[in-house]
């Protein structure tokens, strides 16, 4: 390899797992989509094991269609590049346009926070015990992205602004925080276990809800973010592969869409485009697929840490 070549060849890695991470995001969300709200042992008599993009689920999908999980995300990163950075008032407003959109499904405590802002026109919800869902978490992924390269401190803070605008909740920050940071860790070669000993790990030592080296498989998780975390985890950290990590996950049951996503996220950031299964990636809504590569290369030249990527790309 010649040195200009191996000079490049991080920021190829970079681009490939940042594309990699937003296809696994949109995959997990269609894959985990068809499940969602079933228990594992609903599941497990319906189809065995749960592995393909059918679509279907209660909200009817068609077979690679994706949720509130990747099209938030995708408003956000929109608002990130429109506006040249992370700014509330943009997120909100982003987030505003997108409800209005009438999407296929939108959380609670997502609803809530926007009405306020439709009513207050401040792009920021206060402290509230009720924000502990994962809907800030499942949407960081253009944040992780466009911070590449920001110090630790800038970028959990720009994860809170982001988190803030619907979700305000100290366990919800600290999951959003670590998730967004395990991205860029993998995005730039970070391995399985320096993810968990680097960020998995610390984050349960600091808020112990967290703790997911259990004999208990955590099953039928609900929206609450300790629980997504902790199946997450789980399927992340007991399997080697992208395939692995997200048939774990889904067949969890629960908020399947959003472990789904994540699983997805973290799966792809670690393991790249390679890894993906070629049917899923087929399956996957193209529209979907198109505007997920676009935008992860979009934001990674945002952040300097790479150039733009080639148009045909
Ligand atoms: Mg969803
Ligand atoms: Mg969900």
């Amino acid at each position: 390899m010649s040195g200009a070549a191996s000079r490049l060849a991080p920021h190829a890695l970079l681009q490939d797992r940042a594309v990699a991470a937003y296809l696994g995001l949109a995959i997990g969300d269609a894959l985990g989509a068809t499940v969602e709200f079933m228990s594992t042992r609903e599941i497990e008599s319906e189809y065995g094991v749960h592995e393909r993009m059918v679509g279907g689920g209660w909200l009817k999908l068609k077979p690679g269609q994706v949720t509130d999980d990747t099209t938030m995300a995708l408003a956000l990163g929109e608002s990130i590049l429109n506006s040249g950075g992370i700014d509330a008032r943009s997120i909100a407003e982003a987030f505003d346009a997108w409800m209005r959109a009438k999407p296929v499904d939108i959380g609670n405590t997502v609803r809530r926070g926007l009405l306020a802002f439709r009513s207050t026109g401040v792009p920021a919800v206060p402290l509230s015990e009720h924000d502990a869902g994962n809907g800030a978490a499942m949407r960081v992924l253009p944040v992780a992205l466009a911070t590449l390269g920001q110090s630790e401190q800038g970028v959990r803070e720009a994860c809170r602004i982001q988190a803030h605008v619907t979700h305000h909740h100290p366990l919800s920050d600290a999951a959003t925080e670590c998730l967004a940071l395990m991205v860029q860790a993998a995005v730039q070669g970070a391995d399985l276990a320096q993810l968990l000993h680097r960020y998995a790990y610390p984050l349960a030592g600091e808020h112990p809800a967290f703790v997911f080296r259990t004999k208990q498989r955590r099953s039928n998780p609900s929206g609450y973010i300790v629980e997504t975390v902790q199946a997450v985890f789980q399927a992340l950290f007991d399997s080697d592969s992208f395939r692995g990590c997200l048939v774990d996950a889904v067949n969890r049951g629960g908020d399947a869409d959003t472990t789904g996503a994540i699983a997805g996220m973290l799966a792809g950031a670690l393991y790249g485009t390679a890894a993906i299964p070629g049917a899923w990636l087929k399956a996957l809504d193209p529209a979907i697929r198109l505007a997920c590569a676009r935008q992860a290369l979009a934001l990674v030249a945002m952040s300097g840490m790479a150039e733009p990527a080639p148009a045909k790309v």
